[in-house]
């Protein structure tokens, strides 16, 4: 039985003092957790400052401390076993626990800071010939070197990183502290690293925490009289179950609440590599974001290599062209203002303040950068938000259809495939790689497999015929098979003619459980990935439908269903009616309005639908969202949380298989 971590963002309101009861206003708690970060960014700050250079960055990356002994892996042992131990200002109190807070944040920040060290100094030792295409074997180098878990946005980000200060220096950075400033600090006290004496957390009832935790008592605390015990009640979010064991949080101020940060860990089933037999895959499609298969293995005879895929006939879809559109623009205006504001800054390094421009240059300068951390807020939000709705989405096709693994199409890949032009792939891979996170985090709740599946050639080749040798031929849409375009796919070989990302995803299923065997699980990560390539053709199944009762009546009856209409007499026997005229009498609307259109809506308007959406990423609940399940569906599309992205709708399949006289599928909201 492995566990499940997951933080929930609570936020603490009021507070009381344990010795004495008095009860501590929102207004007050939230002025001594400020100091109590406050006293704790300061060691930090001051720690990682003093440590930013090669020889201690070195000294932390080697494993070993002064006494010869390998580093603890808890940050703050480590810190103090080479040495680093940094006091509070002179004059101030603060216990030993809250500086093992401060010293776990600045071991965490460094260690962070190790893992860029690794990917610079891999970029830099192999850097290629042309910084904005690698070639394969380039490629090939750059990954020997590569430290785990680094994905292909990182690389991008940190190749221009490298390339901007090649250009300005015209020297490779030796080290990452010449490329980078020492980290900022954020002001927050990571409690995990503290005891019994600092804090202790339990749980009250099914939803709610009490947090013990030591608090100053004034802004420079002169000795342990200014502290105290305070009592915190946390309510927790209804995603933290009751089961859920707490860890140590961390404590934060924003925006004028106190934030506890709470981890929380569920129990979860193990999930083997293999035995799977029904498969969920999805393609990062062109058409849209996410594109779906449900497949079964199916043996013919009892060998495995006699067996094949089974598709059942009904693509998975998650549009959101609507969404990646806006953040394209978002993009667009966030490198804007930040030309914006290079191009001010360098107007104001060429003044002096005796200038009389330099005072409103300066004030416009700060209100586009108020702009544009906004704007990065925004588009981090929005990022996220989509991320857990495609995920939702696509962990619930996944149980719906009763799968035990997700396959999904290899992001680093995906990128080497290079340029595809819809407005589905202007999505950052950014974005991408916090699907692929969502995607892995929810299936491991309902012990679903997630593996990623190697993706060349998946679009390429036919699903359908010649065991994966025929190429299939991307043109703009099905009634246009002879033009060049990459929507459709069409096998000249076959005939098939579907979605180009229905036909990839359809491999992708094809090649995970066909393949199952070769799935290998990383020893740290636990990130599952199948590099074989195991080609078959798929084949795809519908359901019968059941005959609606009009349909049984004529076949009983053997009466057309669909009986033609009587040919209308087209003959014209009489002169086509002219309009009426419009007269100041007939026409009360002015003249620059058709007098077809009624001033006034003639249909009631439509009644309001209730519930509204299901926020990005919520797992529906009964009970809890009544309205989505007593109101009648408005359109076929899945609840995204978004107005502007399209998915399809999640159905429960009594079975899988293409056998008759099944019921119908239910929808689920
Ligand atoms: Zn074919």
């Amino acid at each position: 039985m492995s566990r499940l971590t997951a933080t929930a963002s609570c936020t603490a309101y009021t507070a009381v003092v344990e010795a004495t009861g008095e009860v501590v206003a929102q207004a007050l708690l939230v002025r001594r957790v400020a100091w109590l970060t406050a006293l704790a960014r300061d060691v930090t700050a001051r720690l990682v400052v003093a440590r930013w250079n090669r020889a201690d960055l070195d000294a932390l990356g080697s494993g070993v401390g002064l006494d010869g002994r390998v580093l603890p892996s808890k940050g703050w042992m480590a810190v103090r076993r080479l040495g680093w131990g940094v006091g509070p200002e002179p004059g101030v109190y603060v216990c030993d626990r809250v500086l093992r807070c401060a010293q776990e944040q600045a071991a965490r920040l460094l260690r962070l800071a190790l893992h860029r060290r690794r990917l610079v100094a891999a970029i830099v030792a192999t850097w290629p010939h042309n910084p904005g295409a690698r070639t394969d074997a380039e490629w090939e180098a750059l990954g020997a070197l590569l430290p785990d878990g680094v994905t292909a946005a990182d690389i991008r980000n940190r190749t221009r990183q490298v390339r901007a200060y090649r250009d300005a220096h015209e020297v490779f950075p030796a080290d990452l502290t010449e490329l980078e400033e020492p980290p900022n600090v954020a002001a927050q006290v990571v409690l995990a690293a503290a005891d019994r004496q600092l804090l202790t957390l339990e749980r009250a009832g099914d939803d709610g925490a009490r947090l013990r935790v030591r608090l100053p008592l004034v802004e420079s605390p002169a000795s342990a009289r200014d502290w105290a015990w305070h009592v915190l009640s946390v309510v927790l979010p209804p995603t933290v179950p009751p089961e859920a064991r707490l860890c140590a949080p961390t404590l934060r101020v924003t925006k004028g609440r106190v934030r506890v940060d709470l981890p929380f860990q569920i129990p979860i089933g193990f999930v083997p590599a293999t035995g799977h037999v029904i498969g969920c895959g999805f393609d990062w499609g062109v058409n849209g974001l996410l594109t779906g298969v449900v497949g079964r293995l199916v043996a013919d005879g009892r060998v495995i290599s006699g067996s094949r895929v089974i598709g059942d006939g009904r693509p998975l879809l998650y549009d959101a062209s609507g969404v990646s559109a806006k953040l394209h623009r978002l993009r667009a205006e966030r490198e804007h203002l930040a030309a914006k504001i290079k191009h001010q800054q360098r107007l104001l390094a060429g003044m002096t303040g005796a200038d009389p421009r330099y005072a409103a240059l300066s004030a416009a300068c700060q209100v586009i950068g108020v702009e544009h951390e906004r704007l990065c807020a925004r588009i981090r939000n929005l990022n996220k938000a989509l991320a857990w709705s495609a995920a939702r989405w696509a962990v619930d096709q996944a149980v719906a259809a009763g799968t035990t693994v997700i396959y999904l199409e290899d992001l680093a890949t995906l990128e080497a495939r290079g340029r595809r032009g819809s407005a589905n792939t202007r999505l950052s891979g950014q974005v991408r790689g916090q699907i692929v996170e969502a995607i892995r985090h929810l299936a491991a709740k309902y012990a679903i497999a997630v593996v990623t599946v190697a993706a060349r050639g998946t679009s390429r080749y036919c699903p359908r015929c010649g065991d994966g040798t025929s190429v299939l031929r991307h043109c703009p849409a099905p009634d246009r098979l002879a033009d060049k375009g990459w929507r459709w796919a069409y096998c000249p070989a076959c005939g098939l003619s579907c979605d180009r990302d229905w036909a990839a995803a359809e491999r992708i299923v094809s090649r995970g459980l066909l393949g199952q065997h070769a799935t290998r699980t990383h020893r740290s990560t636990g990130v599952r990935t199948l590099h074989a390539v195991v080609e078959r053709n798929v084949a795809r199944a519908r359901r019968t439908r059941r005959l609606t009762r009009a349909a049984r009546r004529a076949r009983r009856t053997r009466t057309d269903l669909h009986p033609r209409p009587a040919a209308r007499d087209r003959a014209k026997r009489r002169p086509t009616p002219k309009r009426p005229t419009r007269t100041p009498a007939n026409s009360r609307n002015n003249s620059m309005t058709s007098s077809r259109v009624p001033d006034r809506r003639t249909v009631p308007a439509p009644p309001p639908t209730g519930g509204g959406q299901r926020p990005a990423g919520h797992a529906p609940k009964p009970g809890r969202h009544q309205p989505y399940r007593t109101g009648h569906v408005r359109n076929s599309h899945h609840r995204t949380g978004f107005h502007h992205a399209k998915a399809t709708p999640v159905l429960i399949h009594i079975e899988h298989g293409n056998s008759p006289g099944q019921a119908t599928p239910a929808r689920v909201t």
